[in-house]
This record gives structure tokens, C-alpha cells and sequence, in this order.
């Protein structure tokens, strides 16, 4: 078989699994109403909590920086590429997570790729929550640390793996609210553990920075927990609206990063303009008590609205608000019946998700108005009759 039959062999089993995964495509700004493959619909599927994506005085601090300092960077951070909005940005975002310094990153993707190899090493083991976004658990493949990784939430577990770690060096990695299931992780027991065995704390708080916490400063600032060796990564495509992440901690800890993290070193810096978009959206963030209360009351009236039986909705108090179906050839029609009625709510699968727990990721946002969320909910209590 030559490589490209096999490949398209590959592809077919790809469609046979109900695993081949499509691209819509969107010709509309974010928001709850968009337009997707030229029709109107009400969605379901973004991460933009907060409704900041399409904000008004985002875009025009984005319009006023490209005007006055261009479109590129032109270099990395550590040639030429570091801006004084990059500077103001890092320092804004260390002030309003409460740590001692931040460094910037192009994505999510590539500061939890980047930090652990940096953190960790040979002879070393990332403790790692078996539901942790897949960014840390490449992080943690790159490192070349033993990757032990323990059931979700499952803390007895995680504790008798440190114990009997031969490890040099030691690194608990976990999300705050896990992307694919909504819940939270219990931060502080986390921090007792890794205390004890005198681990780093790497949290990863994609989904609760902006959300969570007094005026959106996080999961860690929710649960009042500050320390050296808590390493935060929060993402700014998300509640903050715009593109890129952050890691915040004590000032040697980010130095450190700053000098060895391969993803913040051997790439061209995100455009200067986009930090100055970052900051307008931090003032939105800190501001947004309305929107954050407006993002609870469309949680609760999801839940209570929701009425179901085979399938199951996830014990979450965030954003995220999955309803678990199962079967993946089950979960592609559901999601295609909402489709028929105007709503676009994506289907996950495996491997994103564990084998037989295909899933519809609901994601809420404050810009959901309330009857658009009830809507939803009653629609899915009449989609599982109909299954
Ligand atoms: N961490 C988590 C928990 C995520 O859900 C995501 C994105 N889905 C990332 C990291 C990656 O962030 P980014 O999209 O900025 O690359």
C-alpha cells in the first residue's frame, strides 16, 4: 500500500467511526446570532464568555494601535519584537491576577507546550489530570518528564502516585474548569498536595480567567490562593475576546520562563496591536460584574430548564455545560436536529472526549439572551423523546 492509500484508507475509517470532523464556516462577527454556511443561526459553541469577541471599544483600541503601530511584530520577543504595549500588557495582567509578573504568549496552545519543558525535565514526572486539555498534555510529552496521569478529580490517586515518585523534580499539572466537562478543579487541595511533596502547581485557567473569580481575576483568585509555586496560564481568546495567553507567578518563576520557554523564544511575537486590544478587553473584564452576573442567570436557567433522562448533564456551575449522549453516531444526529431547528451546538467526540462519552458542548455566554438559553434546554428535552 503506498503512504496516500493508506492515508485515504485512514480517512474512511475516519468517516465509518463518525469521527471525521468538518469546518463551518462563519461570515459573521461572534455572537450568539451568526451566520454559518450562509444561514442564520443561534450558537452555542463559542468560548466567548463574556461577549467581548465583537466589543465595540476592542475593536476600535485594535483599530487605533494597527493605524498608529502596524500590522507585525517583525521579530520574536528577545530580538526585536517586544512592543511597549507587549510591556504594559504583562504588567497589567500581573496586577490584575494578583502575581508578581506575566509573560505574554501567541496561545494557549503554546504556553502550555512551552512552560513544562522548561519547568521540568528528564528524570522528572508531570502529575497530570486524565482530562486536562491537550496542550499541557503535550507540554508534558515534550518535557521528556515520566507523565503519570492520574483519574479526573481523583486526588487519593494523585497523592499515592507522589508518594512513591522515584522523581527528581515533581510538577502537579491540572485545569482550573475543564474545557470539555465545565467542572472545577479543587485548587487548594491541589496546592496541599504539592506543598507536601514540594511540586510545582501548573493551573491552567483557560476557562475561568475572566469568569471566575472578584471582577474576573480567575479560579485561583476565586478560591484565595497565591504562592511561588503556582504557575497560572490564562488565555485571552476566551472571556477576553481577542487572541493569546499569559503565565503569571513569582517573578524569578517567569524570568526562568522567559529565558528557556522554546514557544516564547523561537517564534515572532503576536502583532503589538493586539496587546493594546488585550488591555481595552482587561478593562472590560474588570468592569464586567454585569456581565458575569447576566452569565450566571443564563446557567441557572439552562439547568433548571433542562429536564432529562438517558442522557445526562454535567454536575458544572460554569460556562460549560455539556450534555453528555454517548454513542457518537447518536450524539452527530442530535446535533444535526438541533441544526434542522436554528441551533448550533457542536458535537464532541473521541479522542477529544473518553470513548463512549460523546458529548454536545453547550457553552453559555453572556450575550445569550434568556429565552434564546430556555429555548435551547426545551428543545433538547424534546430531542431526547424523539431519540
Ligand atoms: N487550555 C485549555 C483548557 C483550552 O480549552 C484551550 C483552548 N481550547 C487552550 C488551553 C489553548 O488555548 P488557545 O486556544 O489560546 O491556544
Amino acid at each position: 500500500m503506498s503512504l496516500l492509500t493508506e492515508l485515504k484508507a485512514n480517512l474512511a475509517a475516519l468517516d465509518h467511526a463518525s469521527q471525521r470532523r468538518k469546518r463551518r464556516v462563519v461570515s459573521s462577527p461572534c455572537a450568539p446570532q451568526v451566520t454559518v454556511d450562509g444561514r442564520k443561526m443561534l450558537a452555542f459553541c463559542s468560548n466567548d464568555y463574556l461577549g467581548l469577541a465583537a466589543h465595540p471599544d476592542i475593536s476600535s483600541a485594535l483599530a487605533e494601535a494597527v493605524q498608529r503601530l502596524g500590522t507585525g511584530s517583525g521579530a520574536s520577543h528577545l530580538v526585536s519584537g517586544h512592543y511597549d504595549a507587549h510591556e504594559k500588557l504583562e504588567a497589567r495582567l500581573a496586577a490584575f491576577t494578583g502575581c508578581e509578573r506575566a509573560l505574554f504568549f501567541s496561545t494557549g496552545y503554546m504556553a502550555n507546550t512551552g512552560i513544562l519543558p522548561a519547568l521540568v525535565g528528564r528524570g522528572d514526572a508531570v502529575f497530570a489530570d486524565r482530562l486536562n486539555h491537550a496542550s499541557l498534555v503535550d507540554g508534558a510529552l515534550l518535557s521528556r518528564a515520566e507523565l503519570v496521569r492520574y483519574p479526573h478529580l481523583d486526588l487519593d490517586r494523585l497523592s499515592a502516585a507522589l508518594e512513591k515518585t522515584p522523581a527528581k523534580r515533581r510538577a502537579i499539572v491540572t485545569d482550573s474548569v475543564f474545557s470539555m466537562d465545565g467542572d472545577v478543579a479543587p485548587l487548594g487541595r491541589l496546592l496541599e498536595l504539592a506543598e507536601q511533596h514540594d511540586a510545582w502547581l501548573v493551573v491552567d485557567d483557560a476557562h475561568g480567567f475572566g469568569v471566575l473569580g472578584e471582577a474576573g481575576r480567575g479560579a485561583l483568585a476565586e478560591a484565595g490562593l497565591a504562592h511561588w509555586r503556582i504557575v497560572m496560564v490564562g488565555t485571552l481568546g476566551k472571556a477576553a475576546g481577542v487572541a493569546g495567553a499569559f503565565v503569571a507567578g513569582q517573578a524569578d518563576v517567569i524570568e526562568w520562563l522567559m529565558q528557556k520557554t522554546r514557544t516564547h523564544i523561537f517564534t515572532t511575537a503576536s502583532p503589538p496591536a493586539l496587546a493594546e486590544a488585550l488591555l481595552a478587553a482587561l478593562d472590560l473584564i474588570e468592569q464586567g460584574d454585569a456581565l458575569r452576573h447576566q452569565l450566571a442567570a443564563n446557567i441557572a436557567v439552562f439547568r433548571q430548564t433542562l429536564s432529562l433522562k438517558r442522557w445526562s448533564v454535567s454536575p458544572s456551575r460554569t460556562a460549560i455545560q455539556p450534555v453528555v449522549i454517548g454513542d457518537n453516531a447518536e450524539t452527530l444526529r442530535v446535533a444535526a436536529r438541533l441544526a434542522e431547528n436554528g441551533l448550533w451546538v457542536p458535537a464532541i467526540r473521541p479522542p477529544t472526549v473518553p470513548a463512549g462519552t460523546a458529548r454536545l458542548r453547550i457553552s453559555l455566554s453572556a450575550a445569550h439572551r434568556v429565552d434564546e438559553v430556555r429555548h435551547l434546554a426545551q428543545t433538547l428535552n424534546g430531542l431526547e423523546r424523539e431519540q
